[in-house]
């Protein structure tokens, strides 16, 4: 079969499936259960914890996009990790995780490693040295982010990978910031890609979900098999609708990113911005790591404010067309303030650790059209200014 490209796969997969009625679009199987055709005979689906038509069209369609052999869809990213995690590594193993990864992350290997359930270490991935330690600790698992939350660093993820390989451990990446439109982690060396699909890949911020996906066809099936005996598998409505915001994804990237693109070269002549973070600035760390690996830079930008800590806040209530919110990836604009709500888990500490400042603001570009979206910023910077 020839090899069709992303936004052909994103459209096509399970399009004119259906056998009974030549439904054009896929129809839905709530069904909880399947009837066995005959006695001691086992349908494909039996029982929709372990498997269903709906999830099965999503697995496919994220698999292909990711150049995977096979995906389990799950009912969070959380439990996309959470199972991954499961699936290879008892009390002895070593996790390496970011020391900047997502908020809950960092809470459910931090949480799971007191219980005793595998140990974790938390490593500044960008600092060769501190990476180069903790691989001496012979870990079983490594789990990258990048571009990473809320800094977008950038981690290399070929090299990373080459590295895992001389000690055996596997490597995951979260590629929830990216997707596979802009970086395909597999094809880079990646045993695993993770997503939080609430984010872009359902893109219209009314679906929980993730999915594990795997280069390798038993680990597929281990992770499937996991899957199944922790129940983490997604629903099938959910399945459903992630599949049709899926639909959009190049198209809807291709814009989020142009915008992020104008908003970005407007916050960078403001004078109550002090930083601005994101991969596509020359400056910025990990920049030609970006260029190599990526084919885009994606659209989540983040940006400390040259101001006080009122003037922040009075800049954010005054915004309009950004809701103050978390999560990400959405049709709609969204502004976040990681230490008081995506991160405010890590603690001060692990906080500062991670170079996330009170002053900094995280902002997912939506499809609003930019213009509305550079003069809502403006008009709010202009109030904040007024006070200090
Ligand atoms: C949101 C997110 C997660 C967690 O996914 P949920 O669907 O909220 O459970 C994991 N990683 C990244 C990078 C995220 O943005």
């Amino acid at each position: 079969m020839t090899t069709r490209k992303p936004a052909t796969v994103a459209v096509r997969t399970g399009i004119e499936s259906d056998t009974q009625y030549h439904a054009v679009v896929p129809p839905i199987y709530l069904s909880t259960n399947y009837g066995f055709p005959a006695f001691g005979e086992v349908p494909n689906y039996d029982y929709t914890r372990s498997g269903n038509p709906n999830r099965n069209l999503l697995e496919e369609a994220l698999s292909k996009l990711e150049c995977g052999v096979g995906a389990t869809i799950t009912n969070c990213g959380t439990s996309a990790l959470n199972l991954w995690v499961s699936a290879f590594i008892g009390p002895d193993d070593i996790i390496i995780a970011p020391h900047d990864c997502y908020g809950g992350t960092y809470r459910l290997f931090n949480t799971r490693a007191q219980k005793g359930d595998f140990k974790v270490l938390f490593v500044d991935q960008s600092d060769e040295k501190a990476f180069a330690d903790a691989l001496a600790q012979k870990p079983k698992l490594i789990l990258l982010e990048t571009p990473s939350n809320p800094l977008v660093r950038v981690i290399d993820i070929e090299k990373v990978c080459q590295q895992a390989k001389q000690i055996g451990a596997l490597v995951a990446v979260d590629n929830t910031f990216l997707t596979p439109v802009y970086q395909k982690p597999l094809t880079l060396g990646a045993d695993f890609v993770i997503h939080s699909t609430t984010k872009y890949i359902n893109g219209h911020s009314d679906v929980i979900g993730g999915v594990v996906i795997s280069k390798d066809a038993e680990h597929a099936e281990k992770i499937a098999w996991w899957g199944n005996c922790i129940g983490a598998t997604g629903t099938p409505f959910d399945s459903y609708m992630t599949l049709r915001g899926l639909r959009t994804l190049p198209a809807r990237m291709r814009q989020h990113e142009e915008s992020s693109q104008q908003i970005l070269n407007y916050l960078l002549k403001q004078e109550l911005v002090k930083v601005v973070y994101h991969p596509s600035l020359p400056n910025h760390p990990g920049h030609d790591i970006a260029k190599k690996q990526q084919s885009g830079f994606g659209s989540m930008l983040s940006f400390e404010v040259n101001g006080s800590y009122e003037q922040l806040k009075l800049f954010v209530s005054s915004l309009e067309l950004f809701s103050l919110a978390e999560s990400l990836g959405g049709v709609e604009s969204l502004i976040c303030h990681p230490a008081t709500m995506t991160h405010r888990a890590m603690g001060e500490k692990a906080l500062a650790e991670a170079g996330v400042s009170i002053l900094l603001l995280r902002v997912s570009v939506g499809l609003e059209d930019p213009e509305d979206l550079i003069a809502d910023l403006d008009q709010a910077f202009n109030k904040a200014k007024e006070i200090r």
